[in-house]
């Protein structure tokens, strides 16, 4: 079977854990990584055998004196690879879109950019099917993935009419020490409605959809309290039915005594690499039914859980597997994630 050639321009929070999950793939190589600054995670790359490429030539001469070896520029890396993960700070993907394109690779976006950047939007769960064969497609941010793992399984059984979400957000990642807030609670924006209502709708364009967030003084996970109309009455059964048949979601039993991200994480810390939790975790005692209306809190882990979203993508646009299921089973698979290989 042919192996898909992938390189990585970024290599940050999340270009770091998809040069991993890559690697951890029988159907792809990871050609190398890109970065501009030779920190300690192009020391740490370099120690680990990848192959690292800078953007400018004269860059180069930084990444030797410490001690770490570049192959070659960002142009070079893009000669050898059929798809290109762009994973650079929000808004330099899109100054690097021509480039990608005079070098003919199919490009993997994150949700940083604007939609416009690649011709579809992804969510492994809800349109894999549309961003099969593309040039360049964009996954969604980390709450926006969220969102729309937990939309787009109680769709598929029960009918989604209409989602109403509050979003918590956490202020930085764990390695960004200059970022705040440190003290205070801001409006994310003050008006209504968040961003994140209309990345949804990027992929599910009909949708009735309102999100509201805030930021607070925490670098843990993300958390969201979402209130669903289904299409038709339904009880608890139901939903936990709908939730259990869907990969990358786990509901959290109110028995691990676990109501906090502090403690989620803390029992990660005992069970998984980095801590990271890829899979969305619904709170079980926070789900309430009425009628036609669920609510419940939900943890995002910002750092892990679009990793998968993007090891699928790359399958979609490459055309090396069209069947969302198979490739989100492999992918779930070899990175261990879902409910059988969940730590509590
Ligand atoms: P990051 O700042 O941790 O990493 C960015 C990397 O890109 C760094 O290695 C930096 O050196 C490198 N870089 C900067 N300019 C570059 C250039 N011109 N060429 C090559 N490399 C360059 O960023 P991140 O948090 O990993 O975010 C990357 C993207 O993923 C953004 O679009 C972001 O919105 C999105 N995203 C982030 C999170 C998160 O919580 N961190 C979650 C989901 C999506």
């Amino acid at each position: 079977m042919a192996r898909i050639l992938v390189g990585i321009v970024g290599y940050g929070t999340i270009g770091r854990r998809v040069a991993e999950a890559v690697m951890a793939q029988d159907d792809m190589d990871l050609v190398g990584v890109a970065k501009t600054r030779p920190d300690y995670a192009a020391i740490q790359a370099s120690r680990a055998g990848l192959g690292i490429y800078v953007p400018k030539p004269e860059l180069a001469e930084a990444f030797e004196s410490s001690g770490v070896k570049v192959k070659g520029t960002v142009e070079d890396l893009l000669s050898t690879v059929q798809v290109v993960v762009d994973a650079t700070p929000a808004g330099v993907g899109s100054s690097y879109k021509s480039l990608y394109t005079r070098h003919g690779v199919k490009q993997v976006y994150q949700g940083g950019e604007k939609p416009d950047v690649a011709q579809v939007s992804f969510s492994s769960l809800c349109n894999y099917e549309e961003a099969i064969g593309k040039n360049s497609v964009r996954v969604v941010s980390c709450n926006t993935t969220g969102l729309l793992r937990l939309i787009c399984s109680l769709d598929k059984s029960l009918g989604v009419r209409s989602v109403r979400a509050f979003i918590v957000r956490r202020a930085a990642d764990p390695g960004e020490y200059k970022k705040g807030p440190i003290n205070s609670i801001v409006l994310d924006p003050p008006k209504t409605p968040s961003h994140h209502a209309h990345d949804v709708k990027t992929i599910l364009k009909d949708l009735d959809i309102e999100t509201a967030a805030v930021i607070v003084p925490t670098t843990l996970m993300h958390v969201h309290h979402v209130r669903v109309r289904l299409s038709k009455r339904a009880s608890k059964r139901d939903v936990l039915d709908a939730l259990s048949e869907s990969p990358r979601i786990v509901v959290l039993p109110g028995r691990t005594g676990i109501k906090s991200t502090a403690q989620l994480v803390e029992a990660a810390r005992f069970a998984r690499p980095r801590a990271d939790i890829p899979e969305l975790v619904v709170f079980e005692d926070s789900i309430s039914v009425s009628g036609d209306e669920v609510s419940l809190f939900q943890a995002v882990h910002q750092e892990s859980i679009v990793v998968p979203e993007n090891i699928d993508a790359i399958r979609a646009v490459s055309g090396l597997e069209k069947d969302p299921v198979r490739s989100i089973s492999k992918t779930d698979e070899t990175l261990r994630i879902g409910r059988k290989y969940f730590f509590v």
